[in-house]
């Protein structure tokens, strides 16, 4: 399929020509139609497939052939995100899009001064990307209202709950007029997320790409065993020997992620951390110059990663094994991003080893497993297979019953008489 099959906006058209797209995702092939008949879509994806476009091209469309009435700007589509990162990203995706268009948007996020976001509010949005806390703060000051809004757009929802915004997006959800569009996407469906989608969404349509764990398959994967204290020996070892330029580290905790950064530092590689104790400006400052080549290695916690969109990462190094495995998924997509092969390379200490299990549960892959000195040791399907359930003893066939009683003499401990002996 190409672009010009989804009759897009003239436009929009000349915007994805612009950035290059020539044809469409998988998920946009799927949303971009329904979202512009109207429809309310639950969409299963994850970054890294195309899913901002999935939603931002159909809504401009909308947006442009919907043109509002009276001479004031109003905000007509929101859209909510879990994290700054993200929030800022998304952002930045629907200016692009919007770039041949007189559209005006914002993005609100917490963290920093209001002043900036307060008055681009004044000046008039017809498109508003807010992060849940700092949307309710404005709304609260009088300076967002909801009342027109055309479009409501819920990205990583299943982030959101995780995040504990459940009660926010219920708020939210409430000061939206009834008759709206609802487009909600997460990662996965899970029970929580359907609940959600029953409140908010008006008969959805069901989009999906490739399950999650699938879409990992175009990267190569990796599993070091290394001690904890020597995992970041190897790192360092690995970014120097493999001349490795620009790779996302991941920590699992802000602690840990802190000390890999002076590690590095002091073996003189430029390196620097993102996660929530940051500032927000600490946060953008870190990602620029990581996307600009200053620094070679970005070191990054779960939350703060989600949504990074950063292209070309070579390598993804897990120096820890996540406890959830479905954030390894995630963690591994942010390299070999829109089809490039990406390298992931995990560092799993002894402790670790049970995490691993349920990876391989979900990814059911055969991933090389190599000590720390690169010798293979073997793969994940052989290692770390969850063990099947013992077989179950053979029912003993008829005919090879013990002979009446004797079972309950057993279990009475009555022994058979001994034999006399013969002699
Ligand atoms: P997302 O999943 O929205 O974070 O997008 C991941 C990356 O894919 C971004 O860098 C987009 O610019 C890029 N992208 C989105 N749609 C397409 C497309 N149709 N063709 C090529 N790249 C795309």
């Amino acid at each position: 399929m190409n672009f010009s099959e989804l009759n897009l906006h003239t436009a929009l058209s000349r915007a994805v020509k612009a950035e290059g797209y020539v044809q469409p995702t998988p998920i946009q092939e799927l949303s971009i139609p329904l979202v512009m008949q109207g429809r309310d879509v639950l969409g299963c994806a994850q970054t890294g497939t195309g899913k901002t476009a999935a939603f931002a091209l159909p809504v401009l469309h909308q947006l442009l052939t919907s043109p509002r009435r009276g001479k004031w700007r109003f905000i007509r589509a929101l859209v909510l995100a879990p994290t700054r990162e993200l929030a800022i990203q998304i952002g930045k995706s629907f200016e692009a899009y919007s770039a041949f268009t007189n559209l005006r948007g914002t993005v609100i996020y917490g963290g920093v001064s209001q002043h900036p976001q307060t008055r681009a509010l004044q000046r008039g949005v017809d498109i508003l990307v807010a992060t849940p806390g700092r949307l309710i703060d404005l709304i609260g000051q009088g300076y967002v209202k909801l009342g027109r809004v055309q479009t409501f757009i819920l990205d990583e929802a299943d982030r959101m709950l995780d995040m504990g915004f459940i009660h926010d997006i219920k708020r939210i959800g409430m000061l939206l007029p009834e008759k709206r569009q609802t487009l909600l996407f997460s990662a996965t469906v899970a029970p929580t997320i359907r609940h959600l989608a029953g409140e908010l969404l008006h008969e959805p349509e069901e989009v999906s790409t490739a399950p999650s764990a699938t879409t990992v398959e175009s990267i190569d994967q990796s599993i070091m065993m290394v001690e904890r204290p020597e995992k970041i020996g190897l790192l360092i070892r690995l970014i120097q020997e493999k001349n490795i330029d620009r790779t996302l580290v991941f920590s699992r905790t802000k602690f840990g992620a802190d000390k890999i950064v002076r590690k590095l530092t002091k073996a003189d590689i430029p390196a620097s951390a993102i996660h929530g104790n940051k500032s927000q400006n600490k946060r953008q400052a870190a990602l620029t110059a990581f996307k600009r080549g200053r620094v070679r290695v970005l070191v990054a916690t779960d939350i703060a990663s989600r949504g990074l969109d950063i292209e070309a990462v070579s390598h993804v190094i897990n120096y820890d094994i996540p406890n959830e495995p479905e954030a390894y998924v995630h963690r591994i997509g942010r390299t070999g991003r829109a089809g490039a092969q990406g390298i992931a390379i995990s560092f799993c200490s002894p402790e670790e080893r049970k995490d691993l299990f349920s990876i391989q549960k979900l990814i059911h892959q055969r991933v090389p497993v190599l000590s720390d000195s690169g010798k293979e040791l073997g793969h994940t399907e052989e290692l770390f297979a969850t063990p099947k359930r013992k077989p179950q003893r053979p029912k003993k066939r008829f005919g090879q019953q013990p002979p009446r009683g004797a079972r309950r003499n057993r279990r009475r401990g009555k022994r058979k008489p001994a034999q006399p002996r013969l002699g």
